[in-house]
């Protein structure tokens, strides 16, 4: 019977820079962290994919590294004026390019291996060699613009795999439903006079990028209509991102009939993440897991690849991870929610909640879903 693929590797975890505190660069009056550096650190992945390990899901899953991806790979969405200074500057000591994306010396091609997990972990649930796939990304990708890299992203790690994927014939069409707390500007970016990409993101409003991931932003030229982002007022819980997902992100993607789901995972819509305020529960994670499953079970042949964004919780985001990957392998292993009567307990009372849906319900009507 084919596996659940789970792509990661060490490497990736060991990708460092940078002298901040939370996103605020040190000096004046920003003291050092004790625990240091920017919320995004090897420490939740580690944690997450040791989580895997102790309560033996990692065992039941393919677990593979994978290949670099390839200059060649890169600069399908890359220009190689940007790759050969990026590279550079790994190969000099390291250094930072763009907003919040410093890198140590070698930089470059942990970022390379990181997009090589996805182009990896995508080609292989097309090929039929795993029934579906997570990608251990990192660093991440979802907000890096083709010259760009900003928000801890310093290569676009899914349009790298898609490309690579269309490249090599293996598919046409794909859908990126992005449920990182951020808006996936990245994404957006790169597919957005694009109809064979239908990219969506639901996120904190004007969180990050504090000015992009309006609902106005459908897309431009033949991409017209293939750009949805969902923007959402902070305070969200499992309800109301399981109705955007039920009313509003799965309807289009059943529209656009796409060769397979690529999710950009990002865990930080949890309630203990540093850097958004929403209240998506393990429980909630779960869920939304098995919504895109059936969906994929519909129209995709149950191609569903998800390659890890952010999240910043290092306590909470390995449950979080954990009921995702159980999920996706149907695997009846559970290592629970140690905070499931507090985060029950604080999801939005009734009213907040009917707020929410009349939101969602006018979305809808502008969407013409
Ligand atoms: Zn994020």
């Amino acid at each position: 019977m084919k596996k659940t693929g789970f792509y990661w590797d060490e490497k990736c975890f060991w990708h460092a820079g940078g002298n901040f505190a939370l996103t605020m660069p040190l000096g004046g009056n920003v003291q050092p962290l004790a625990a240091g550096g920017l919320p995004e650190n090897p420490e939740t992945k580690r944690r997450m994919k040791n989580l895997l390990d102790v309560t033996g899901l990692l065992a039941k899953l393919d677990t593979q590294s994978a290949t670099s991806a390839q200059t060649e790979d890169l600069a399908r969405v890359h220009p190689m004026d940007f790759l050969n200074k990026f590279k550079a500057m790994s190969d000099e000591g390291g250094g930072e390019l763009g907003l919040r994306t410093p890198f140590a010396k070698g930089g470059y091609e942990i970022a390379a291996l990181s997009a090589g997990l996805a182009k990896e972990a995508l080609a292989s649930v097309l090929q039929g060699k795993n029934k579906n796939a997570y990608a251990l990304s990192r660093p991440p990708g979802h907000h890096c613009l083709p010259d760009f890299p900003n928000g801890f992203c310093l290569l676009a790690n899914i349009a790298i795999a898609i490309e690579a994927a269309k490249a090599a014939g293996l598919g046409q069409r794909f859908a990126v439903l992005d449920w990182d707390v951020h808006h996936g500007n990245g994404t957006e970016a790169i597919f957005y006079d694009r109809d064979d990409v239908l990219s969506i993101s639901i996120h904190q409003e004007h969180n990050y990028p504090l000015d992009s991931g309006d609902i106005e932003d459908r897309g431009e030229g033949a991409g017209t209509g293939c750009n949805l982002n969902i923007p959402l007022p902070p305070g969200c819980g499992d309800a109301t991102y399981l109705a955007a997902l039920e009313q509003l992100a799965l309807p289009a993607i059943r529209a656009f009939n796409p060769d397979a789901i690529i999710v950009a995972c990002g865990f930080d819509a949890s309630p203990f993440d540093p850097l958004a305020h929403m209240l998506v529960t393990v429980d909630g994670f779960r869920q939304m897991t098995r919504q895109v499953m059936e969906m994929a079970a519909e129209i995709c042949d149950d191609k569903v690849v998800m390659v890890h964004e952010g999240g910043y919780s290092e306590a909470y985001v390995p449950f979080c991870g954990h009921a995702v990957i159980a999920e996706l392998a149907g695997s009846e292993i559970d290592a629970g929610d140690p905070l499931e009567a507090a985060v029950t307990a604080r999801q939005p009372n009734a009213r907040m909640q009917a707020f929410h849906q009349d939101l969602l319900a006018e979305y809808a009507q502008y969407f013409g879903l």
